[in-house]
């Protein structure tokens, strides 16, 4: 099949991409502005192909400025966009340990010990200190809260409505059409297929779709971005190795809840100082909240659903969320390597927006307004070039796409961000103490600290559980874990001194439960897996098997002669295990043995 501009995914970077496109492709008495080259006399025919089974499938628990969003619709605030609220109070918590379970340095146990010993003077409460001054580079007044899933349904009506772009969602893409270096379209995934990929009952190749403009916007994740990757490479000192897996829950807060919509809590110091935890108040006793677990956490289990309920258990944020029920949840994982982790932009015949262009600001936190800004930038720069019929080739791209990013304030904000988490790879206080430096210095100033991949940091269990749990006890829950066929963390968090979860079955559910509340996971038959183990030799002589400790479905599980088994139908498809993987590959160390393919499925809510 043919079209004029193919898109890949359709997130906040290509919805802003879409939107400004589809507002300018027919003049107001319904002619083309510009025209399509394979139906003359009709616009550019436009195809946006998203993975997830309906638009808006994602998780983001989303506050953002709306910088961009606003841009594109100025109305934002009265469109009635459902679970939307203007930001209101602003917090900054630095969560301290009321059990003693977590790792703390010597520094911060110090810091702690002087925050509780002159609590009376300071505004601290619950065993929570709340910052009375944070750099406004932190905040988000003006700004709104969002549920990203209702927010990109509304966007994708409104691209809709315009009638100029098709959309379908639960159509992966499997790969870019690459000829000689030029994209020339994508090829979707093939149905009626076994697990492995080969021809079953129903067997329907992925057709082909021939574009002369490929947009990718496929996120931090995304099979194709991937494949762009390692087709063209990296520019000179650009690689991803910083992320983190988000998991969040939707719930619904007690009825006699004091908190308010538009209300904004991040906290950090707890249930691991390295995890980050947020929650945002939407309107009608909603609230989004979850962690942030990142790549330069040296733990081995690093079981992001267990450290969420810790955190939630947290008496500062327990007296809020006690009596409340879970709606859904989800996992996702976020690309930190900011400007660092950029791609090639552009090439012939593609470009990239959009997360996994790097678009992401570690520093404020922020990624759904910079995803929207360069898919506009992309949208104004592509009419410019139709309509000075200019082809698609890397030169006019970078002209006209390039140059715009080069001169937006994503670009700017981005060169401050840079290098401000450079310091966390050094350790929690370090990171913290380099990003107010950045901050506040405008990025003239940072601490350093050489990101490498998490392989690279991730020690063995063993080391990590050292004069906490004995190399023999671990040997010995290893082996009943494997015989369950369950992962490690939660027997180890019990002997680490983590207190159990209280189980209520309303808000605290088990991770079985969770996945199967709603019918919140699901996956269609007739695909291949998606999370595939590249090598199992590698796998064999892996003592860490880390994916199986973060999987954030549970869907990898300990298999025979030490190759992990994956369930494609509790996958989240929060690609954790992409990047967590604690073996390289052997001819390219900058990726694991896990390869994370176009696939159908994950979850099933656009509340998230
Ligand atoms: C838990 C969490 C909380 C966050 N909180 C905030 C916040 O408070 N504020 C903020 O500004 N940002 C936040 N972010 C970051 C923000 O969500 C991202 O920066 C933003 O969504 C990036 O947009 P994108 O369009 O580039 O990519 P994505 O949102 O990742 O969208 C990419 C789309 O492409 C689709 N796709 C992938 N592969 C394929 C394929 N092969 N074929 C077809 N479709 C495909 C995906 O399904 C997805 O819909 C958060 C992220 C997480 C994970
Ligand atoms: S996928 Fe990676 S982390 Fe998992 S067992 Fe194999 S080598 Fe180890
Ligand atoms: S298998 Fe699926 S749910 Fe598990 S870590 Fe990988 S992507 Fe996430």
């Amino acid at each position: 099949m043919d079209a004029d501009i193919v898109c890949v995914g359709f997130g906040p970077a290509t919805a802003g991409f879409l939107t400004t496109l589809s507002k300018q492709l027919v003049n107001a008495d319904g002619t083309p502005t510009v025209e399509s080259a394979i139906m003359p006399g009709l616009p550019p025919q436009v195809l946006c192909y998203e993975r997830a089974d309906g638009i808006g499938f994602g998780v983001s628990g989303v506050v953002t400025r709306a910088r961009a969003l606003r841009a594109s619709f100025p109305e934002i605030e009265k469109a009635g966009i459902p679970m939307a609220a203007p930001v209101g109070e602003e917090k900054v918590l630095y969560l301290l340990d009321p059990h003693g379970a977590s790792r703390r340095s010597t520094t911060l146990r110090l810091a702690d010990w002087c925050i509780r010993t002159f609590k009376f003077a300071l505004p601290f409460e619950h065993h929570a200190l709340n910052l009375p001054w944070t750099p406004s580079f932190l905040h988000k007044r003006g700004g709104m809260v969002l549920s990203l899933g209702q927010f990109m349904q509304w966007a994708g009506a409104q691209v809709q409505n315009t009638g100029t772009v098709q959309i379908w969602p639960g159509t992966p893409v499997s790969q870019a059409l690459i000829e000689e270096n030029k994209v020339v379209g994508v090829r979707l995934l093939d149905q009626g297929v076994d697990r492995k990929g080969r021809p079953a009952d129903g067997f329907t190749p992925g057709m082909d779709i021939h574009a002369a403009l490929t947009v990718v916007g496929d996120g931090p994740l995304g099979p194709i971005g991937q494949q762009l990757n390692a087709h063209f490479g990296w520019p000179e000192g650009h690689h991803l190795r910083d992320w983190a897996v988000g998991m969040k829950f939707v719930m619904d807060l007690p009825a006699d809840t004091p908190l308010k919509p538009g209300d904004v809590l991040h906290t950090f110091g707890y249930p691991e100082p390295e995890i980050f935890g947020f929650l945002y108040v939407h309107p009608d006793r909603v609230a989004s909240l979850g962690i942030f677990v990142p790549s330069w956490f040296d733990n081995p289990v690093r079981t992001a659903y267990r450290y969420l309920q810790h955190w939630m258990l947290h008496p500062y944020l327990w007296r809020y969320l006690k009596g409340g029920k879970l709606r859904s949840w989800g996992a996702k994982t976020l690309g930190e390597s900011g400007r660092r982790g950029e791609p090639h932009l552009v090439g012939d015949g593609y470009a990239r927006i959009g997360e996994g262009s790097g678009s992401t600001n570690v520093l404020t936190g922020s990624g759904v307004d910079e995803a929207w800004a360069t898919g506009t930038q992309l949208a104004e720069a592509v009419l410019e070039l139709l309509k000075a019929k200019k082809p698609f080739t890397k030169e006019n791209l970078a002209e006209a796409y390039g140059k715009r990013r080069r001169a937006s304030w994503v670009e700017q904000e981005a060169v401050v961000a840079e290098k401000s988490r450079d310091g966390f790879q050094k350790g929690v206080v370090r990171g913290m103490m380099g990003m107010a430096l950045a901050g506040l210095t405008n990025g003239r100033f940072t601490l350093n600290g050489e990101p490498v991949p998490p392989w690279k940091r991730i020690p063995r269990i063993e080391a990590y559980c050292h004069g906490r749990v004995s190399p023999g006890e671990i040997a010995k829950l290893r082996h009943e874990c494997e015989t369950k066929g369950i992962s490690l963390h939660d027997v180890l968090m019990d002997k680490a001194g983590w207190p159990a979860i209280p189980f209520d079955g309303q808000l605290l559910v088990s991770h079985q439960d969770a996945l199967l509340m709603g019918g919140k996971v699901q996956a269609p038959p007739g695909y291949a897996d998606h999370v595939v183990f590249l090598y199992p030799e590698l796998c064999e002589k892996c003592g860490t098997k880390i994916c199986i400790e973060l999987c954030s479905g549970q869907a990898i599980t300990p298999g025979e002669n030490g190759v992990p088994n994956f369930d494609r139908e509790k996958c989240v498809h929060c690609g954790a295990c992409l990047w967590n993987c604690a073996q390289p590959l052997p001819y390219d160390p900058e990726r694991g043995n896990i390869a994370f393919r176009a696939g159908t499925g994950g979850l099933h809510s656009a509340e998230n």
